[in-house]
């Protein structure tokens, strides 16, 4: 989780969300990868997805059974499928959705998803959280500061909701 957490700040650091992860195979770091959807313009760059890619490059094969995947933050429901339909074994986890109290991604959760597809996935929950929750609220601090014009219209879109009172500390 100390790669994925030094991966996850330098997606901060370059503009990009703030998510890292690490996949280990047979006690080994096979793949990493880092949010790069700002940098790459790419809507679908997310950490795990790109970490993914280099796992099966790397092993030669798109069964991915036997990984580990350690990520900074809950996979969204995109990722999430991509580990679940690859056979990605277990799940270490670090902030969860339901911490931010958002309403983004409704009642999502990768448990839900796993059960709602009849797959199964060993998971491990709460490993550093509070380091990579804290790194959140960082980069979006950052983010409102800055002003982007995106920051605009996530504030514009949380308003009146209550998670978003907890960034305004
Ligand atoms: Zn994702």
């Amino acid at each position: 989780m100390d790669r994925a957490l030094a991966l996850a700040r330098e997606a901060m650091e370059a503009g990009d969300g703030p998510a890292g992860c690490v996949c280990v195979f047979q006690g080994k770091i096979v793949a990493e990868g880092r949010n790069r959807v700002q940098s790459a313009l790419d809507p679908t760059a997310h950490a795990e997805l790109l970490a993914l890619r280099a796992a099966a490059t790397r092993l030669g094969r798109t069964d991915l059974s036997g990984l580990t995947l350690y990520t900074t933050m809950e996979p969204c429901p995109m990722c999430c499928w991509a580990l679940l339909s690859a056979k990605v074994s277990m799940l270490v986890l670090g902030a969860r959705y339901a911490q931010f109290r958002t309403l983004e991604l409704g009642a999502y959760s990768v448990e839900g998803l796993a059960a709602m597809t009849g797959r199964t996935l060993e998971l491990i929950t709460g490993i550093r959280d509070a380091e990579c929750r804290d790194l959140r609220y960082e980069a979006l601090q950052r983010s409102v500061r800055e002003g982007t014009s995106e920051t605009r219209r996530s504030i514009r879109a949380a308003a009146g909701n209550p998670w978003w009172s907890l960034f305004r500390r």
